[in-house]
């Protein structure tokens, strides 16, 4: 089938492999689901591709297959042989990437160099927790005292891997999402039963071919496309499912949760933000009008570290705003395949509807709108770069997760870190957040009053493949990347030997 890309052209692999049959991934095969669903270029609105999409009945099947492989190959496995294995992955990843990264694009709409330097990152991230796996180390310790007064005795403590996990990913990094939780599942030992967002099928559907040539033993990784509310729960309710990894929305994250709780399953969730950007008046604003702009706009503001929360001094305000107004009205949006395309669609024209009633919401509530606020007259998802400045705390503007290209900005007459700090601590979140002034010692001052998982100074969203990601309050439980990433996939026993 030929399609059209706003007359861009696809690797002669992508085009082949999207007319391929995209089937599930269980027990090592590649099966049918229960239905089909139809996935869409969000820049063009053509379909991509038909893939199956599978429900509690598939679910069951990936879930048996993973204990039968947990409990035989994998779990039986050397260490050394595991490595070999993810090892291999990453460099079938690294001679895929233009078909990893043209499928995120395609099926997303990311901008094309964002998505090469997600699966870069990708192939580092299965290459860390590869290296990672002979680094599982537990401790010795002092034995009980009880123990002890009766004989010589020994204490230690063993990581071993939690068992099967479920893993619920969601559509705004696709490929990304999947193996930041993937890679440290299966470096821990655990096996994986993925459900990606039925937005974004394509890259792990792709990711399924190379679990294959990898050489991971039936059952290790399993691949069910499906709905939230069907396959998704259905995993997340699984009584032999031992731990469920989520990445989504705050409201689907206590979906899951409740759902986790028959067999009380081990729970991570990586959830929304609305995270909070303090330029001071001292700010470099060479460094903090892109800076600052591009917290907001990154992945069209489909980012859950996304800084759309801006505080900004009332001496540099102005000179900002101007800033990022200029910045803002010179993105260049279009399909993800051009090079010069700054800022792409938004996933779906239900969430590009979302977007606009915000929007719509700002205006009405009395925030000045500076730039952007239409969508554009064309086909596809696109949302113009916009900034309401003028805004205050009660605004929905600045209180929701929008998850579109929309900024809000206040300004704030204070420089003192604790009023600053409860301005950016005024949420139910704490994902991320960026602190903008060459004061260096106000600005560690002040990083350690904000209530967030991740914070930079001077610039924003730092995220790396060894430095750990989470949320404090609704934004989540627990770590993602780093040792707190594997951390996450290993349970600690302790044993007590009576020598
Ligand atoms: P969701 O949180 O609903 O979806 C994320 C993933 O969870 C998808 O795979 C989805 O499947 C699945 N899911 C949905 N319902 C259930 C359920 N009951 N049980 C188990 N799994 C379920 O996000 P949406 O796509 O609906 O986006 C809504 C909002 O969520 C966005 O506007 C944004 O604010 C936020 N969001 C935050 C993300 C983040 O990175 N923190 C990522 C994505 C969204 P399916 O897609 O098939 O329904």
């Amino acid at each position: 089938m030929t399609r059209p890309f706003d007359g861009h052209t696809l690797s002669p692999e992508t085009v082949a492999f999207l007319d391929g049959d995209m089937r599930l991934l269980i027990d090592g095969e590649r099966v049918e689901g229960e239905a089909f669903h139809e996935t869409r270029d969000p820049a063009t609105g053509i379909v991509l591709a038909r893939f199956h999409v599978g429900g509690k009945a598939q679910i069951d099947s990936a879930v048996a297959a993973a204990r039968r492989a947990f409990e035989g190959p994998w779990g039986s496995m050397a260490a050394a042989e595991r490595t070999a294995i993810l090892q291999h992955l990453a460099r079938v990843m690294e001679a895929n990437a233009t078909l990893l990264t043209e499928l995120d694009v395609i099926d997303n709409g990311m901008p094309r160099f964002i998505a090469g330097l997600t699966t870069a990152n990708c192939v580092e991230m299965v290459d860390y927790y590869a290296g990672a796996i002979l680094r599982i180390e537990g401790t010795t310790t002092t034995p009980p005292r009880h123990v002890s007064a009766e004989a010589e005795a020994l204490t230690y403590t063993l990581r071993e891997p939690v068992g099967v996990v479920g893993q619920i990913v969601p559509w705004n990094v696709p490929l990304s999402t999947a193996i930041l939780k993937l890679a440290p599942a299966l470096a821990a030992g655990c096996t994986v039963v993925v459900k990606p967002s039925e937005e974004t099928p394509l890259s792990l559907l792709a990711l399924a071919d190379m679990i294959g040539e990898a050489g991971f033993p039936a059952g290790v990784v399993n691949i069910v496309n499906g709905f939230g509310a069907t396959a998704g729960q259905a995993l997340a309710e699984h009584p032999d499912v031992d731990k469920v990894s989520f990445t989504g929305s705050t409201a689907t994250g206590r979906r899951i949760v409740m759902a986790a709780m028959g067999n009380l399953k081990k729970v991570s969730l990586e959830l929304g933000g609305k995270s909070p950007v303090i330029v001071m008046p001292d700010a470099d604003l060479a460094l903090a009008v892109p800076g600052v702009a591009m917290a907001t706009f990154f992945l069209q503001g489909q980012n859950c570290m996304a800084g759309t929360r801006i505080f900004a001094h009332e001496d540099i305000y102005d000179a900002l705003i101007k800033g990022l107004v200029q910045f803002a009205s010179g993105m260049t949006l279009g399909h993800g395949l051009d090079p010069a395309t700054m800022q792409g669609p938004l996933i779906s024209e239900a969430h590009c509807g979302k977007v606009m009633a915000h929007i719509d919401a700002a205006k009405a509530a009395g925030a000045r709108l500076v730039t952007g606020g239409e969508k554009l007259a064309r086909p596809g998802n696109f949302v113009q770069p916009t900034i309401f400045t003028d805004c205050t705390p009660d605004m929905a503007v600045m209180r929701e997760e929008i998850f579109g290209p929309v900024m809000a900005v206040q300004k704030v007459a204070t420089t003192d870190l604790d009023e600053l700090a409860r301005l950016a601590n005024d949420t139910p979140y704490g994902l991320s957040g960026s602190v903008w002034t060459r004061d260096m010692a106000a600005a560690h001052r002040l990083v350690k009053r904000v209530r967030s998982g991740h914070v930079s100074i001077n610039c924003h969203g730092a995220v790396g493949t060894n430095i750990p990601f989470g949320g404090y309050g609704q934004s989540g439980w627990g770590r993602e990347f780093g040792q707190e990433g594997l951390d996450g996939y290993l349970e600690t026993k302790a044993v007590t030997a009576r020598l």
